[in-house]
């Protein structure tokens, strides 16, 4: 299994998937333009992508889904009620229904889904399997639930969102309404509450976390990770390694072929640039 993050945060989310020979993306939240593009520098012909998983209707996940979807031949695989919602803004596309909590077999992958609380009509995460290997992504949660731990358990790669930290967010230009909805159970998920989901995974399994849909206002990466790293360090946690994917651009790559931690990409931080194992 091999992923990419091509962007991570509320101007635009995608994630490449790469199961043997099916492609995936997980939300299709940049201009199309920059979707092509982005793909194109993986040599990715958007044709060969076999599907789109929408988690939820924000349209920082959904941008380009329609127009790319239209263009390439892509279905869309989403649930009914997110799908009633967006129908205007995706225009006409091909589309499978996924009930949340069903698997699906697409291609040479296996695919989950499970709800995650946020403020939009049905969000859900989701749970790619492969020859053994695990993706698990969770992003835009408000609240850690039983359902989203469970769905992490068994994951190799965390992608998990790391939104702000509280402090930042509560002093900082946010009108106090949408400080509320950020923070409540329904809203995005603060580096603290991701630290404490990271650090309540078992110490079995050697684990990848990647950091996601970080705030530009309310958040700095080098605080998200330090925040996560203290927690397990804290708890002398020494299986997991945690890194953090950037905003506007592809940023990280994971191979469950590879014995690293993560294969940088250019643009991505200085620490990311020597493949390690296990470091943190
Ligand atoms: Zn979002
Ligand atoms: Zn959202």
């Amino acid at each position: 299994m091999k992923v990419v993050s091509l962007a991570s945060g509320s101007s635009g989310n995608s994630l490449l998937v790469r199961c043997g020979e099916t492609t995936v993306l997980v939300d299709c939240g940049l201009p199309a333009r920059s979707m092509e593009a982005g793909l194109a520098s993986f040599r990715v012909n958007p044709r060969s992508v076999d599907a789109i998983l929408i988690t939820h209707e924000h349209s920082d996940h959904i941008r380009s889904a329609g127009v790319m979807s239209r263009r390439y031949g892509i279905p869309l695989v989403v649930n009914s009620l997110t799908m009633e919602t967006a129908r205007d803004y995706l225009g006409r596309v091909d589309w499978r229904e996924h009930t949340t909590g069903n698997s699906r077999t697409i291609g040479e992958a296996e695919v989950a889904s499970f709800p995650v609380p946020h403020d939009a009509t049905s969000t859900v995460g989701y749970v790619i399997a492969h020859r053994g290997h695990v993706l698990c992504v969770v992003t835009d949660v408000g609240t850690i639930t039983n359902e989203v731990l469970s769905a992490v358990e068994n994951a190799d790669l965390v992608v998990l969102e790391a939104n702000h930290d509280v402090d930042m967010l509560k002093n900082g230009p946010y009108p106090a309404f949408l400080k509320k909805r950020i923070l409540s159970d329904r809203g995005h998920l603060s580096n603290e509450s991701a630290a404490q989901a990271v650090c309540s995974l078992d110490r079995i399994k050697q684990r990848w976390v990647w950091l996601a849909h970080l705030s530009e206002t309310n958040n700095a990466p080098s605080l998200a990770r330090k925040s996560v790293v203290a927690a397990l360090d804290q708890y002398g946690i020494a299986n997991v390694c945690v890194e953090v994917a950037k905003r506007d651009r592809p940023s990280l790559a994971w191979d469950s072929d590879l014995a690293y931690c993560q294969l940088a990409l250019p643009g991505a931080s200085p620490q990311s640039q020597e493949p390690q194992l296990g470091r943190r």
